[in-house]
Protein backbone atom coordinates (compact mmCIF):
# COMPACT_ATOMS: atom_id res chain seq x y z
CA UNK A 1 0.00 0.00 0.00
CA UNK A 2 2.94 2.15 0.71
CA UNK A 3 5.15 0.87 -1.69
CA UNK A 4 2.22 1.90 -4.22
CA UNK A 5 1.69 5.55 -3.10
CA UNK A 6 5.57 6.09 -2.84
CA UNK A 7 5.92 5.06 -6.19
CA UNK A 8 3.05 7.08 -7.33
CA UNK A 9 4.25 10.23 -5.36
CA UNK A 10 7.53 9.22 -7.38
CA UNK A 11 5.51 9.68 -10.72
CA UNK A 12 4.00 12.96 -9.89
CA UNK A 13 7.60 14.64 -9.19
CA UNK A 14 7.67 14.32 -5.48
CA UNK A 15 11.27 12.95 -4.29
CA UNK A 16 10.29 14.23 -0.41
CA UNK A 17 7.31 13.99 2.34
CA UNK A 18 8.02 16.10 5.20
CA UNK A 19 6.42 14.49 8.39
CA UNK A 20 5.40 17.45 11.02
CA UNK A 21 3.65 17.10 14.51
CA UNK A 22 2.95 20.13 16.19
CA UNK A 23 4.35 20.79 19.82
CA UNK A 24 2.86 21.96 22.88
CA UNK A 25 2.94 25.54 21.09
CA UNK A 26 1.76 24.53 18.12
CA UNK A 27 4.53 25.00 16.20
CA UNK A 28 6.01 22.51 13.12
CA UNK A 29 7.94 20.00 14.03
CA UNK A 30 9.75 17.00 11.82
CA UNK A 31 11.86 15.46 9.39
CA UNK A 32 11.97 15.32 5.65
CA UNK A 33 11.93 12.02 4.29
CA UNK A 34 12.58 10.89 1.19
CA UNK A 35 10.18 9.27 -0.61
CA UNK A 36 12.07 5.91 -0.65
CA UNK A 37 12.09 5.54 2.57
CA UNK A 38 8.67 6.43 3.20
CA UNK A 39 7.43 2.40 3.46
CA UNK A 40 9.67 1.81 6.09
CA UNK A 41 9.20 5.08 8.18
CA UNK A 42 5.32 4.54 7.98
CA UNK A 43 5.65 1.18 9.29
CA UNK A 44 8.40 2.05 12.18
CA UNK A 45 7.56 5.99 12.25
CA UNK A 46 10.46 8.36 13.31
CA UNK A 47 12.02 8.93 15.85
CA UNK A 48 12.62 12.39 17.90
CA UNK A 49 14.22 13.50 21.00
CA UNK A 50 11.08 14.09 23.85
CA UNK A 51 12.61 17.46 24.74
CA UNK A 52 10.75 18.66 21.71
CA UNK A 53 7.94 19.11 24.17
CA UNK A 54 9.73 21.02 26.51
CA UNK A 55 11.05 23.25 24.50
CA UNK A 56 10.48 26.81 25.37
CA UNK A 57 9.52 29.37 22.80
CA UNK A 58 12.95 31.00 23.87
CA UNK A 59 14.07 27.89 22.17
CA UNK A 60 15.70 26.21 25.62
CA UNK A 61 14.93 23.27 26.76
CA UNK A 62 13.21 23.90 29.87
CA UNK A 63 14.35 21.84 33.18
CA UNK A 64 11.35 21.16 34.40
CA UNK A 65 9.89 18.24 32.74
CA UNK A 66 11.35 14.72 33.09
CA UNK A 67 12.43 14.66 30.23
CA UNK A 68 15.92 15.38 31.71
CA UNK A 69 15.67 13.15 33.96
CA UNK A 70 14.66 10.76 32.09
CA UNK A 71 18.07 10.95 29.72
CA UNK A 72 16.20 12.80 27.17
CA UNK A 73 14.34 9.16 25.46
CA UNK A 74 12.92 9.65 22.27
CA UNK A 75 9.42 9.70 20.66
CA UNK A 76 7.80 8.22 17.80
CA UNK A 77 6.23 10.15 15.64
CA UNK A 78 3.64 7.98 12.45
CA UNK A 79 2.85 10.09 9.54
CA UNK A 80 -1.24 10.02 8.95
CA UNK A 81 -1.14 9.51 5.65
CA UNK A 82 -4.31 10.76 4.99
CA UNK A 83 -2.79 14.18 5.80
CA UNK A 84 -0.57 14.01 2.76
CA UNK A 85 -0.55 17.40 0.54
CA UNK A 86 2.05 18.72 -1.93
CA UNK A 87 3.45 21.79 -1.03
CA UNK A 88 3.18 24.13 -4.30
CA UNK A 89 6.17 26.70 -2.86
CA UNK A 90 8.43 23.64 -2.42
CA UNK A 91 8.38 21.68 -5.74
CA UNK A 92 8.81 17.82 -5.06
CA UNK A 93 8.06 17.92 -1.64
CA UNK A 94 4.88 16.66 -0.42
CA UNK A 95 4.29 17.12 3.71
CA UNK A 96 1.98 14.98 6.12
CA UNK A 97 1.29 15.13 9.67
CA UNK A 98 2.01 12.68 12.18
CA UNK A 99 1.19 11.14 15.55
CA UNK A 100 3.40 11.23 18.48
CA UNK A 101 3.68 7.45 20.66
CA UNK A 102 5.52 6.28 22.76
CA UNK A 103 8.63 3.91 21.64
CA UNK A 104 7.86 1.35 24.41
CA UNK A 105 3.88 0.61 23.81
CA UNK A 106 3.31 2.70 21.03
CA UNK A 107 0.72 4.89 23.07
CA UNK A 108 -0.27 8.41 22.61
CA UNK A 109 2.47 10.25 24.45
CA UNK A 110 0.54 12.79 26.89
CA UNK A 111 2.26 15.95 25.47
CA UNK A 112 0.61 15.24 22.01
CA UNK A 113 -1.82 18.26 20.89
CA UNK A 114 -3.58 15.61 18.31
CA UNK A 115 -4.21 13.02 21.37
CA UNK A 116 -5.67 15.60 23.60
CA UNK A 117 -8.06 16.84 20.66
CA UNK A 118 -8.88 13.46 19.70
CA UNK A 119 -9.40 12.52 23.62
CA UNK A 120 -12.16 15.75 24.03
CA UNK A 121 -13.47 14.43 20.76
CA UNK A 122 -14.46 10.77 21.82
CA UNK A 123 -15.85 12.47 24.72
CA UNK A 124 -17.82 14.91 23.43
CA UNK A 125 -19.17 12.14 21.00
CA UNK A 126 -20.62 10.97 23.69
CA UNK A 127 -23.53 13.66 23.31
CA UNK A 128 -24.37 12.24 20.16
CA UNK A 129 -23.55 15.38 18.03
CA UNK A 130 -20.76 15.58 16.20
CA UNK A 131 -18.93 18.89 16.48
CA UNK A 132 -18.35 21.25 13.50
CA UNK A 133 -15.47 23.71 14.01
CA UNK A 134 -14.56 27.15 11.50
CA UNK A 135 -11.47 28.83 12.56
CA UNK A 136 -10.27 32.50 11.42
CA UNK A 137 -6.59 33.93 11.89
CA UNK A 138 -5.61 36.81 12.39
CA UNK A 139 -1.76 37.82 12.12
CA UNK A 140 0.63 41.12 11.58
CA UNK A 141 3.12 41.13 8.88
CA UNK A 142 6.55 42.82 9.19
CA UNK A 143 9.36 44.53 7.02
CA UNK A 144 12.65 44.47 8.23
CA UNK A 145 13.74 48.08 10.42
CA UNK A 146 17.14 48.22 11.84
CA UNK A 147 15.98 51.32 13.70
CA UNK A 148 13.53 49.18 15.50
CA UNK A 149 14.09 47.77 19.00
CA UNK A 150 13.28 44.35 18.16
CA UNK A 151 14.22 44.71 14.17
CA UNK A 152 10.86 44.70 12.69
CA UNK A 153 7.78 46.92 11.70
CA UNK A 154 4.79 45.92 10.55
CA UNK A 155 4.60 45.92 6.79
CA UNK A 156 2.14 48.67 6.68
CA UNK A 157 2.32 51.54 9.03
CA UNK A 158 -0.92 53.57 8.37
CA UNK A 159 -3.77 51.97 10.88
CA UNK A 160 -7.36 52.52 9.37
CA UNK A 161 -7.13 50.55 7.16
CA UNK A 162 -9.92 47.70 8.05
CA UNK A 163 -11.89 45.57 5.27
CA UNK A 164 -9.85 47.61 2.53
CA UNK A 165 -8.78 45.97 -0.70
CA UNK A 166 -6.23 45.75 -3.34
CA UNK A 167 -3.36 47.67 -2.63
CA UNK A 168 -4.48 50.21 0.12
CA UNK A 169 -2.13 48.85 3.07
CA UNK A 170 -1.38 46.07 1.15
CA UNK A 171 1.36 47.55 -1.12
CA UNK A 172 2.43 44.23 -2.96
CA UNK A 173 -0.87 42.36 -2.93
CA UNK A 174 0.31 40.08 0.14
CA UNK A 175 -3.03 39.21 1.04
CA UNK A 176 -4.32 37.94 -2.36
CA UNK A 177 -0.92 36.45 -3.26
CA UNK A 178 -1.29 33.99 0.37
CA UNK A 179 -4.90 33.64 -0.38
CA UNK A 180 -4.33 31.91 -3.91
CA UNK A 181 -1.42 29.89 -2.70
CA UNK A 182 -3.13 28.42 0.44
CA UNK A 183 -6.38 27.13 -1.37
CA UNK A 184 -3.83 26.21 -3.92
CA UNK A 185 -1.78 24.24 -0.98
CA UNK A 186 -5.41 22.28 -0.57
CA UNK A 187 -5.87 24.47 2.89
CA UNK A 188 -9.45 25.47 2.04
CA UNK A 189 -9.43 28.78 2.95
CA UNK A 190 -12.25 30.56 2.40
CA UNK A 191 -10.99 34.73 1.91
CA UNK A 192 -9.45 37.48 3.69
CA UNK A 193 -9.12 40.65 4.50
CA UNK A 194 -7.05 43.64 5.99
CA UNK A 195 -7.59 43.86 9.66
CA UNK A 196 -7.82 47.21 12.02
CA UNK A 197 -4.31 47.72 12.64
CA UNK A 198 -1.20 48.46 9.97
CA UNK A 199 0.39 45.28 8.45
CA UNK A 200 -2.80 43.28 10.25
CA UNK A 201 -5.09 40.34 8.13
CA UNK A 202 -7.31 38.28 8.75
CA UNK A 203 -8.27 34.51 6.57
CA UNK A 204 -10.87 32.27 7.22
CA UNK A 205 -11.25 28.76 6.82
CA UNK A 206 -13.69 26.33 5.60
CA UNK A 207 -15.42 24.95 8.57
CA UNK A 208 -15.26 20.95 8.87
CA UNK A 209 -15.18 18.81 11.55
CA UNK A 210 -12.84 19.31 14.38
CA UNK A 211 -9.60 17.19 14.01
CA UNK A 212 -9.36 18.68 10.29
CA UNK A 213 -9.94 22.52 10.94
CA UNK A 214 -6.95 21.99 13.70
CA UNK A 215 -5.27 20.41 10.86
CA UNK A 216 -5.79 22.88 8.98
CA UNK A 217 -5.34 25.95 11.44
CA UNK A 218 -2.03 24.61 12.39
CA UNK A 219 -1.14 24.10 8.81
CA UNK A 220 -2.33 27.50 7.44
CA UNK A 221 0.02 29.21 10.64
CA UNK A 222 3.09 27.17 9.47
CA UNK A 223 2.78 27.98 5.91
CA UNK A 224 1.81 31.73 6.69
CA UNK A 225 5.48 32.14 8.53
CA UNK A 226 7.15 30.04 5.79
CA UNK A 227 5.94 32.08 2.80
CA UNK A 228 6.69 35.37 4.68
CA UNK A 229 10.54 34.07 5.40
CA UNK A 230 10.73 33.26 1.82
CA UNK A 231 10.16 37.13 1.11
CA UNK A 232 12.94 38.09 3.80
CA UNK A 233 9.50 38.95 6.25
CA UNK A 234 7.88 37.95 9.27
CA UNK A 235 4.33 36.76 10.68
CA UNK A 236 3.41 36.47 13.58
CA UNK A 237 0.89 35.28 15.25
CA UNK A 238 1.69 36.72 18.56
CA UNK A 239 -0.91 37.91 20.25
CA UNK A 240 -0.12 41.57 20.55
CA UNK A 241 3.15 42.09 18.79
CA UNK A 242 2.83 46.04 19.10
CA UNK A 243 1.97 48.61 21.71
CA UNK A 244 0.04 50.70 19.50
CA UNK A 245 -3.15 48.95 17.59
CA UNK A 246 -4.93 45.85 18.51
CA UNK A 247 -4.12 41.91 18.99
CA UNK A 248 -4.11 38.96 16.87
CA UNK A 249 -7.40 36.76 17.12
CA UNK A 250 -8.48 33.34 16.66
CA UNK A 251 -11.64 33.52 16.36
CA UNK A 252 -13.84 29.72 16.23
CA UNK A 253 -17.19 29.48 15.09
CA UNK A 254 -18.83 26.50 16.49
CA UNK A 255 -21.77 24.25 15.46
CA UNK A 256 -23.10 21.26 16.18
CA UNK A 257 -24.53 18.13 13.74
CA UNK A 258 -27.40 16.07 14.79
CA UNK A 259 -26.89 12.23 13.67
CA UNK A 260 -28.73 12.58 10.44
CA UNK A 261 -26.53 15.94 9.96
CA UNK A 262 -29.40 18.75 10.74
CA UNK A 263 -27.29 21.98 13.22
CA UNK A 264 -28.11 20.63 16.38
CA UNK A 265 -28.65 24.68 17.77
CA UNK A 266 -31.07 25.66 15.69
CA UNK A 267 -34.68 25.71 17.21
CA UNK A 268 -37.00 27.89 15.95
CA UNK A 269 -39.65 28.91 18.28
CA UNK A 270 -37.55 29.24 20.96
CA UNK A 271 -36.21 32.06 23.05
CA UNK A 272 -33.49 33.40 20.72
CA UNK A 273 -33.66 30.77 18.31
CA UNK A 274 -31.40 28.66 19.78
CA UNK A 275 -31.97 25.12 20.81
CA UNK A 276 -31.88 23.50 24.63
CA UNK A 277 -27.91 22.33 23.54
CA UNK A 278 -26.82 25.55 22.26
CA UNK A 279 -27.50 27.68 25.23
CA UNK A 280 -26.15 24.76 27.87
CA UNK A 281 -22.89 25.10 25.39
CA UNK A 282 -23.11 29.02 26.22
CA UNK A 283 -23.67 27.98 29.45
CA UNK A 284 -20.23 25.62 29.60
CA UNK A 285 -18.00 28.24 27.71
CA UNK A 286 -18.64 31.20 30.18
CA UNK A 287 -18.29 28.84 33.62
CA UNK A 288 -14.98 27.53 32.05
CA UNK A 289 -13.70 30.78 30.79
CA UNK A 290 -11.04 31.11 32.86
CA UNK A 291 -9.46 27.97 32.20
CA UNK A 292 -10.05 28.11 28.37
CA UNK A 293 -7.97 31.05 28.45
CA UNK A 294 -4.57 28.68 29.62
CA UNK A 295 -5.48 27.20 26.53
CA UNK A 296 -6.24 30.07 24.22
CA UNK A 297 -4.72 32.42 25.65
CA UNK A 298 -1.45 30.94 26.12
CA UNK A 299 1.45 33.13 26.52
CA UNK A 300 2.27 36.16 29.15
CA UNK A 301 1.65 38.78 26.02
CA UNK A 302 -2.20 37.42 25.29
CA UNK A 303 -3.22 39.48 28.27
CA UNK A 304 -2.29 42.35 26.88
CA UNK A 305 -4.76 41.41 23.62
CA UNK A 306 -7.87 41.73 26.08
CA UNK A 307 -9.39 44.79 27.48
CA UNK A 308 -12.49 47.55 27.02
CA UNK A 309 -12.68 48.96 23.39
CA UNK A 310 -10.66 46.31 21.95
CA UNK A 311 -12.23 44.14 19.98
CA UNK A 312 -11.08 41.59 21.92
CA UNK A 313 -12.86 40.48 24.73
CA UNK A 314 -12.34 41.61 28.85
CA UNK A 315 -15.39 39.99 30.27
CA UNK A 316 -16.57 36.70 30.20
CA UNK A 317 -20.04 37.39 28.64
CA UNK A 318 -21.66 36.06 25.76
CA UNK A 319 -24.19 38.28 22.98
CA UNK A 320 -26.59 38.26 19.83
CA UNK A 321 -24.39 39.38 17.04
CA UNK A 322 -22.44 41.49 19.49
CA UNK A 323 -18.80 41.78 18.60
CA UNK A 324 -17.68 43.22 21.79
CA UNK A 325 -18.66 40.09 23.66
CA UNK A 326 -16.36 37.25 24.52
CA UNK A 327 -19.14 34.70 22.88
CA UNK A 328 -21.29 35.88 20.13
CA UNK A 329 -23.99 34.35 18.56
CA UNK A 330 -24.16 35.41 14.95
CA UNK A 331 -27.68 36.65 13.33
CA UNK A 332 -27.77 33.14 10.86
CA UNK A 333 -30.14 30.93 12.16
CA UNK A 334 -31.63 27.32 10.45
CA UNK A 335 -28.82 25.17 9.01
CA UNK A 336 -26.24 27.96 9.60
CA UNK A 337 -27.05 28.71 13.59
CA UNK A 338 -23.71 28.35 15.09
CA UNK A 339 -21.56 30.19 18.00
CA UNK A 340 -17.99 32.25 17.65
CA UNK A 341 -15.68 32.32 20.63
CA UNK A 342 -13.67 35.01 20.12
CA UNK A 343 -11.95 34.55 23.43
CA UNK A 344 -8.62 33.14 21.36
CA UNK A 345 -5.64 34.70 20.41
CA UNK A 346 -3.90 33.90 17.55
CA UNK A 347 -0.62 32.40 19.24
CA UNK A 348 -3.00 29.32 21.19
CA UNK A 349 -1.88 25.85 19.50
CA UNK A 350 -5.54 25.37 17.41
CA UNK A 351 -5.16 21.48 18.08
CA UNK A 352 -5.32 22.23 22.15
CA UNK A 353 -7.46 25.30 21.90
CA UNK A 354 -9.95 23.56 20.24
CA UNK A 355 -9.69 20.84 22.78
CA UNK A 356 -10.94 23.48 25.11
CA UNK A 357 -13.80 24.88 23.46
CA UNK A 358 -14.82 21.70 22.86
CA UNK A 359 -14.57 20.33 26.64
CA UNK A 360 -16.10 23.52 27.80
CA UNK A 361 -18.63 22.58 25.54
CA UNK A 362 -19.31 19.36 26.44
CA UNK A 363 -19.39 20.06 29.89
CA UNK A 364 -21.86 22.75 29.68
CA UNK A 365 -24.29 20.15 27.68
CA UNK A 366 -23.27 17.35 30.44
CA UNK A 367 -24.69 19.39 32.78
CA UNK A 368 -27.08 21.33 31.78
CA UNK A 369 -25.08 24.81 32.64
CA UNK A 370 -27.61 27.54 31.65
CA UNK A 371 -26.35 30.71 30.89
CA UNK A 372 -26.84 34.66 32.29
CA UNK A 373 -28.91 36.85 29.78
CA UNK A 374 -26.83 37.81 27.05
CA UNK A 375 -24.91 41.24 27.18
CA UNK A 376 -26.79 43.85 25.29
CA UNK A 377 -24.74 47.00 23.77
CA UNK A 378 -21.22 47.72 23.46
CA UNK A 379 -20.36 44.89 26.21
CA UNK A 380 -16.88 46.23 28.24
CA UNK A 381 -19.00 47.01 31.41
CA UNK A 382 -17.41 45.30 34.30
CA UNK A 383 -20.27 45.80 36.26
CA UNK A 384 -22.22 43.99 33.79
CA UNK A 385 -20.02 40.55 34.12
CA UNK A 386 -16.49 39.15 35.14
CA UNK A 387 -13.52 40.02 33.95
CA UNK A 388 -11.38 37.30 32.08
CA UNK A 389 -7.79 36.45 33.88
CA UNK A 390 -5.82 39.10 33.85
CA UNK A 391 -2.68 37.13 33.29
CA UNK A 392 -1.21 33.68 32.65
CA UNK A 393 -0.49 33.21 36.16
CA UNK A 394 -4.33 33.34 37.02
CA UNK A 395 -5.28 31.14 33.80
CA UNK A 396 -2.98 28.56 34.47
CA UNK A 397 -4.33 28.09 38.22
CA UNK A 398 -8.05 28.60 36.87
CA UNK A 399 -6.71 25.48 34.74
CA UNK A 400 -5.18 23.49 37.44
CA UNK A 401 -8.62 24.08 39.90
CA UNK A 402 -11.18 23.36 36.91
CA UNK A 403 -11.18 19.26 37.62
CA UNK A 404 -14.06 19.02 35.30
CA UNK A 405 -12.07 20.15 32.22
CA UNK A 406 -8.80 18.59 33.35
CA UNK A 407 -10.59 15.46 33.43
CA UNK A 408 -11.83 16.10 29.90
CA UNK A 409 -8.52 17.26 28.58
CA UNK A 410 -6.52 14.59 30.54
CA UNK A 411 -4.96 14.77 33.95
CA UNK A 412 -1.10 13.76 32.53
CA UNK A 413 -1.58 16.46 29.85
CA UNK A 414 -2.48 19.08 32.35
CA UNK A 415 0.27 18.72 34.39
CA UNK A 416 3.24 18.57 31.20
CA UNK A 417 1.37 22.07 29.95
CA UNK A 418 1.09 23.82 33.31
CA UNK A 419 4.39 22.73 34.15
CA UNK A 420 5.97 23.88 30.71
CA UNK A 421 4.30 27.26 30.94
CA UNK A 422 4.84 27.78 34.77
CA UNK A 423 9.08 27.65 33.11
CA UNK A 424 7.77 30.43 30.58
CA UNK A 425 6.08 32.63 32.90
CA UNK A 426 9.06 32.48 35.37
CA UNK A 427 11.33 32.91 32.69
CA UNK A 428 9.24 36.67 32.23
CA UNK A 429 9.09 37.25 35.92
CA UNK A 430 13.02 37.16 36.08
CA UNK A 431 13.26 39.91 33.06
CA UNK A 432 14.27 42.98 33.11
CA UNK A 433 11.96 45.40 30.19
CA UNK A 434 12.80 48.19 28.41
CA UNK A 435 9.69 49.46 29.79
CA UNK A 436 11.18 49.50 33.60
CA UNK A 437 14.15 51.03 32.85
CA UNK A 438 12.32 53.67 30.59
CA UNK A 439 9.62 54.48 33.68
CA UNK A 440 12.64 53.94 37.19
CA UNK A 441 16.01 54.28 35.72
CA UNK A 442 15.93 58.22 35.41
CA UNK A 443 13.70 59.20 38.17
CA UNK A 444 13.79 56.91 40.80
N1 LIG B 1 -8.42 41.78 16.41
C1 LIG B 1 -9.58 41.44 17.21
C2 LIG B 1 -9.19 40.33 18.19
O1 LIG B 1 -8.11 40.35 18.66
C3 LIG B 1 -10.78 41.06 16.37
C4 LIG B 1 -11.21 42.04 15.33
C5 LIG B 1 -12.34 41.48 14.47
O2 LIG B 1 -13.46 41.38 14.95
O3 LIG B 1 -12.05 41.07 13.34
O4 LIG B 1 -9.94 39.44 18.50
MG1 LIG C 1 -10.89 39.97 12.33
MG1 LIG D 1 -14.51 36.75 13.81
Amino acid sequence: MTRELAARLGEDGIDVVRVVFPDLLGTDRGRDVLVQHLPAVTQRGLSFCRAVYNTTPGGKTAENGGVLDAGLPDVIVVPDLDTLLPIPWEPGVAWCIGDAVSPADERPVDESPRQVLRRALEIFETTGLTPVVGPELEYFLCEPDEDRPNGWRPYCDEPGNVYATGRRGDSDGHLLRTLRTLSSAGLQTTGGNHEYAGGQFEINLVHSPAMDAADRAFRFKTSVKELARREGRLATFMAKPFNDGGGSGFHLHLSCHEKDGRNAFQAAGTSHGLSDEARWAIGGILKHAPALAALLNPTVNSYKRFGPDSLAPWLIDWGLDNRSAMLRVPAERGETTRLELRLGDASANPYLGIAGLLAATYLGIRDRIEPPRPSAGYGYDPSKAPTLPATLPDALAYLEEDTAMVEVLGKDFVRSYVDFKWEEVARFQRYVTDWEFTEYAYHL
